[in-house]
This record gives structure tokens, C-alpha cells and sequence, in this order.
């Protein structure tokens, strides 16, 4: 299997080029064409996996292959991640999978001051990577409107609930619009991961690794 061969448009395959894989892992390969085809995912998928490459270059397909006017602080994508560790690691790999391609992405989490974010919610943001916490902040503060988004995606999602994130996570829900494509990670699956799968995804492909 290739990447050329899961339907990446030719700026992606670039972008991975320059990385120098060679192949698709396991649950990239899955997937990658799943999201392309414009359904719901359920994967389990533990870090080391290649779960990022996994969702962020199916999304960043999608989105570039449907160009779009964007508002500044409306963006297109959301991926909620429940550190904020994690949270820039994830913006890194959009930067790298998408330096080819005219989207552009931000980072927010809590713990520093909210006004560069807000300085950078006045630019376009395509793909926005944030913990739950912040977001809402933003939200409350009205320099952020979720209203645009066509991708959600709940990286880790069983680290997010163990953190207590539950309430601020139905809450993001009900800011987004009812029509989008929703992909949820976790590597664990409790009784709690299931409901939340069960109410947030339609018809899910699901995907084991
Ligand atoms: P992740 O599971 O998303 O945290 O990714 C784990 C590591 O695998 C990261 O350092 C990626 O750069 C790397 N990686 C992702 N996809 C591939 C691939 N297809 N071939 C080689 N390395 C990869």
C-alpha cells in the first residue's frame, strides 16, 4: 500500500515525501480513506501508531479540496485534545502535512495568556487545535465562533474524560453545526467512551490497530 494509493491529493503526498516515509502504517491505511470518503471514524489507536498522520492528512484533503471564504475566528476544523502537549504536537504535524497546501492552523490551550490568541483569532484560522478549557473561554468571549465547522475531531478522546472534560466536551457539541464529519480517537473503550461514540458519531467506519 502507498500513500499515493489511499487518494491523497499531490501537495499532501509532497508533504509526506519531504518526510521521508515510505509507506502507510497500519491504521493510516484504514483510515485515510474512510475520511476521504466523507464518513464518520471510530478509531482505536494508541500514540505511536501514526494516528496523527492518520486524521490530520485525510482532513487537510478535505478541506483543501472544497476551498472555502473563511471568517477570521471561524475555523473549518476543530480537533480538541485533551493536553496541551498534545495540542501543539498535533498542530506541528497540520503544519507539516499541510505546508503545501493554503490552509492555515492555530494552537490554544489554557495555562498562558489569552490575548495572543485572541490577537491570532483576528486571522484566518482553517484548522484549530485546542483543549476543551480554553475553547470555551474563547467561546464565552466571543472571539470564537465554531459555527463554520465541517471536521471534528476528539484526539485521545478516553484521556479527555478521565480528566474531567466530559461537560466542557457536550457543551463544544452543542456550539457546532449538525452537519459535520466527526472522527473520535481513544485507546481505551469504556462504558463512557461508547456513549459518547454512540451519541456523536453516524454510522461510524471503525478502525483497530
Ligand atoms: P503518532 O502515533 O501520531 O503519535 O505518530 C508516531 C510517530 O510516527 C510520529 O513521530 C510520526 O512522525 C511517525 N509516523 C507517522 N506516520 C508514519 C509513517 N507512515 N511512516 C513512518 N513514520 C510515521
Amino acid at each position: 500500500i502507498t500513500f499515493a494509493g489511499l487518494g491523497l491529493a499531490e501537495p499532501l503526498l509532497r508533504a509526506i515525501a519531504d518526510t521521508g516515509y515510505t509507506a502507510p502504517t497500519p491504521i493510516q491505511a484504514k483510515a485515510i480513506p474512510l475520511v476521504i470518503a466523507g464518513g464518520d471514524l471510530l478509531a482505536a489507536a494508541q500514540t505511536g501508531t501514526g494516528k496523527t498522520a492518520g486524521f490530520t492528512l485525510p482532513l487537510l484533503h478535505l478541506l483543501s479540496s472544497r476551498p472555502k471564504q473563511v471568517q477570521p475566528g471561524r475555523p473549518r476544523c476543530l480537533i480538541l485534545t485533551p493536553t496541551r502537549e498534545l495540542a501543539a504536537q498535533v498542530e506541528e504535524s497540520v503544519q507539516t502535512y499541510g505546508k503545501h497546501v493554503p490552509l492555515t492552523s492555530m494552537v490554544m490551550f489554557g495555562g498562558v495568556n489569552i490575548n495572543p490568541q485572541i490577537s491570532a483569532l483576528k486571522k484566518r484560522v482553517d484548522i484549530l487545535v485546542a483543549t476543551p478549557g480554553r475553547l470555551l473561554d474563547h467561546v464565552g468571549q466571543k472571539t470564537l465562533d465554531l459555527s463554520g465547522v465541517e471536521i471534528l475531531v476528539l484526539d485521545e478522546a478516553d484521556r479527555m474524560l478521565d480528566m474531567g472534560f466530559i461537560r466542557d466536551i457536550r457543551k463544544v457539541l452543542a456550539l457546532l453545526p449538525k452537519q459535520r464529519q466527526n472522527l473520535l480517537f481513544s485507546a481505551t473503550f469504556s462504558d463512557e467512551i461508547r456513549e459518547l461514540a454512540n451519541g456523536l458519531l453516524h454510522n461510524p467506519g471503525c478502525v483497530e490497530v
